[in-house]
């Protein structure tokens, strides 16, 4: 398979990585996203449900036919063994759709988003660079509670589970500050774009 430059971008919740790839597409980047690829293989006919409805029975599976994620967060949330298994099941099939997407795409490079990029190792061996966005978690927090009904305790909890602001800084190639606002990050995009343009040529 054909292997195209590939840019890693990660950051933590609400660090702004779908507005980023948003702005990266924009400007003819082919984007992967691996919580996007997550969704569809456990939506109501995906490539996962069968294998999770043999691991975890019916009950896991809704009357429309997709996984039932209240149920399985619950489950999971309760039993980290559960967690293993889930990801045993899930992970692979990512990696595997993600790599096949990554292979089709036109574009001179892709963004392959993956939110636990540094934490879970698995992505870091296939990415060219990684480009980290980049917020105080203050204001991780602000835009999170703005987009989503979550508890601020639920988004912290969720932040402690993530790597650190400075692991994730320290891990980049790239870091996007995201503090300013759209038009400020669609700069800062537009400027890494020029420079894995650049990069993409050079390595093929
Ligand atoms: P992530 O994909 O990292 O979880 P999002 O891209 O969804 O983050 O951004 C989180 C929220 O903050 C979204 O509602 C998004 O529209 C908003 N957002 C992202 N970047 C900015 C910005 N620079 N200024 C204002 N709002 C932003």
């Amino acid at each position: 398979m054909r292997r195209p430059f590939v840019v890693g971008l990660t950051g933590g919740i609400g660090s702004g990585k779908s507005a980023a790839a948003d702005g990266f597409a924009a400007l003819g980047a082919a984007v992967v996203d691996t919580d996007l690829i997550a969704h569809q293989l456990t939506a109501a006919g995906g490539g996962a449900i069968e294998a999770l409805r043999d691991a975890f029975g019916n009950a896991a599976i809704s009357e429309t036919g997709a996984l039932d994620r209240v149920a399985m967060r619950e489950r999971v949330f309760a039993d980290p063994s559960e967690r293993q298994r889930l990801e045993r099941i899930l992970h692979p099939m990512i990696r595997r759709e993600s790599d096949r997407q990554c292979g089709l795409a036109e574009a001179p490079y892709v963004v392959l988003v993956v939110p636990l990029l540094i934490e879970s190792g698995g992505y870091v061996g296939r990415c060219d660079r990684i480009c980290v966005v980049d917020v105080p978690e203050q204001l991780q927090i602000e835009r999170v509670l703005r987009r989503s009904g979550l508890s601020s305790d639920r988004i912290r909890s969720i932040m402690a589970a993530q790597a650190s602001r400075e692991t994730r800084r320290a891990a980049a190639d790239d870091i996007i500050d995201n503090s300013g606002d759209l038009t400020d990050l669609r700069s800062r995009v537009e400027t890494l774009h020029r420079l894995y343009l650049a990069l993409a040529a050079k390595s093929g």
